[in-house]
């Protein structure tokens, strides 16, 4: 199954991407972490990364898109959970051409809702006291958010219009709302 697991910074989709990724036998697929793998490891393409996620922007689509097809090219990605990526509707009309390329296409798109602004802001200025993230101060947490409703936000009504969006609400524990994106996946695998 090929997944996208979708929703604003602080929402929790990192650690539900983990476990659904686990779930349906798939790689766990986040661009979020590739980079800041490359960021640790010094390679040009994580130097050139840093200068935009420290400042809580996105990496241009090029950088990102070419990465992504690279990853997916792999053969542990038959199945897989996608985290982050796409972001952009630049890198929408990417990753559907990628996916054409290697004969597949996406199942699902899983998006955790959260509309409480204040709410994710909060949530994620307390993960910044564990994350040892650059770009988890409030000041770049709240640009962040500015970000994805400026650029991120419209994915959603796009992917309901391919027929494949399901949301879930993402208010709960982590429990919970793991148990509510099992029953959507359950119901994809008919
Ligand atoms: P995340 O871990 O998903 O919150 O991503 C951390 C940072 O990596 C983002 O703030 C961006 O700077 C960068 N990034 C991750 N995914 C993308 C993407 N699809 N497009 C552009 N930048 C990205």
């Amino acid at each position: 199954m090929r997944l996208l697991l979708m929703g604003p910074p602080g929402a929790g989709k990192g650690t539900q991407a983990v476990d659904l990724a686990t779930s349906i036998g798939g790689a766990h697929i986040s661009t979020g972490d590739m980079f800041r793998e490359n960021l640790a490891n010094e390679t040009d393409l994580g130097k050139l990364a840093k200068q935009y996620m420290d400042a809580g922007q996105y990496v241009p689509d090029e950088v990102t898109n070419g990465m992504v097809r690279n990853r997916l090219a792999e053969p542990d990605a038959a199945a897989f959970v996608l985290d982050g990526y796409p972001r952009t509707a630049d890198q929408v009309v990417e990753l559907d051409d990628i996916l054409a390329s290697l004969g597949a296409k996406l199942d699902g798109v899983i998006s955790l809702v959260v509309e409480d602004r204040e709410e994710l802001v909060q949530r994620m200025i307390k993960r910044a006291e564990t994350s040892g993230r650059a770009d988890d101060t409030e000041e770049v947490i709240r640009h962040r958010q500015d970000v994805y409703d400026a650029e991120t936000a419209a994915l959603v009504p796009l992917y309901r219009d391919h027929g494949i969006l399901h949301e879930v609400d993402g208010i709960g524990t982590i429990d919970e709302v793991a148990a509510r994106i099992a029953a959507v996946v359950d119901s994809l695998r008919g």
